[in-house]
């Protein structure tokens, strides 16, 4: 069987912030993305975790192409996102499509269902109205609403119809990725099941590849086929979905899936949440970012950045320790 078709290549993508420190001070680096890589492709799920601050909403801002990264390439289709012209890339735009975590912010109030998912369309094709009206009713048909609902408020909705309404509206364009910032962490959990299982039967139908941005591993373990973690900017591990579950080789990954409730497995491990608070991006701590809080950590840690490791068999790991620990 062929591989399938790499939509969209990160080569150490890299994200620095200056930020004020003070009146009249220098201006320090935020390094909010330090230098991430990875491949996606076509139908496949790419899940990325980390605690809050860690750079996932960061990367999904480059990927969706909202700001230019500081270093580093963005392939799509192998065209390159980083140098392409104007015209190049509004058309590459297309290509990705992004849903966020609040249906309930990211649809106007005051525009009628079918006129908020006509809007690509307009801006977008030479379709008539009359077409643009009638793929927004098939797509609301697609993602289980009736077509007959196309005139009504956002308001009339509820929070997991909007959100199967921004899943429609990032579709229309018939996008080769969608970048799902945390889509379901606003829904009750009842809900969460069956917007997650629309977005599998969407893939498997059109074979939209998606970049899953989640700080919850239950739900990762449900959708993705591969998993990345992030810590302070950087990949700490990165490995095909059931490696990781059964595997996990970096300590904050242990830490991570220790202290998740397992839907999947039915099973509820004891709480372990790595301790403390991860540091600053303004002022990470020397060698590896996570050595303070890190129950293996020695004198080498504090000193030395370790990268990231093949383990074999897709399983990618930057730990000094890797080895010793198991
Ligand atoms: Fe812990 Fe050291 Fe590995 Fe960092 S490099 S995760 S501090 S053992």
């Amino acid at each position: 069987m062929s591989e399938p078709m790499v939509v969209l290549e990160s080569r150490a993508l890299a994200k620095h912030y200056p930020v004020s420190t003070g009146f009249l001070q220098p201006k320090a680096l935020a390094r909010a993305l330090d230098g991430v890589s990875f491949e996606l492709a076509a139908g496949t799920t790419l899940a990325v975790v980390g605690e809050s601050g860690c750079g996932k909403s960061t990367l999904a801002r480059q990927l969706t192409m909202i700001e230019a990264p500081t270093s580093g390439a963005l392939l799509l289709a192998n065209a390159d996102v980083t140098h392409a012209d104007a015209a190049l890339k509004k058309r590459l735009r297309q290509q990705v499509q992004m849903v966020f975590q609040n249906p309930f912010a990211s649809l106007n109030p005051r525009k009628r269902i079918v006129h908020a998912l006509e809007e690509p369309l307009a801006i977008n094709t030479d379709l008539s109205r009359a077409a643009r009206g009638e793929r927004a009713r098939a797509m609301l048909a697609r993602v289980g609403l009736r077509p007959e609902h196309d005139a009504r408020y956002p308001h009339m909705f509820s929070g997991g119809q909007r959100q199967r309404i921004a899943i429609a509206r990032a579709l229309m364009l018939q996008p080769k990725i969608v970048v799902l910032d945390e889509p379901v962490s606003a829904l009750d959990v009842s809900i969460q099941a069956q917007v997650l299982n629309l977005l599998m039967d969407l893939q498997d139908e059109t074979q939209v590849a998606y970049v899953f941005i989640s700080h919850n591993l239950a739900v990762v373990e449900l959708i993705a086929d591969e998993v990345l973690v992030m810590y302070l900017g950087k990949v700490v591990e990165q490995a095909r979905k059931a490696a990781l579950f059964a595997t996990p080789r970096h300590p904050y990954t242990r830490a991570l899936l220790a202290s998740t409730p397992r839907i999947a497995a039915g099973a509820r491990r004891q709480r372990q949440v790595p301790s403390g608070e991860p540091p600053s991006p303004l002022n990470p701590p020397s060698g590896c970012a996570f050595h303070q809080r890190c129950p293996f950590a020695v004198a080498r840690c504090r000193i030395e950045v370790p990268v990231l490791e093949d383990l074999g068999g897709g399983q990618r790991v930057a730990c000094h320790r890797v080895h010793e620990i198991g």
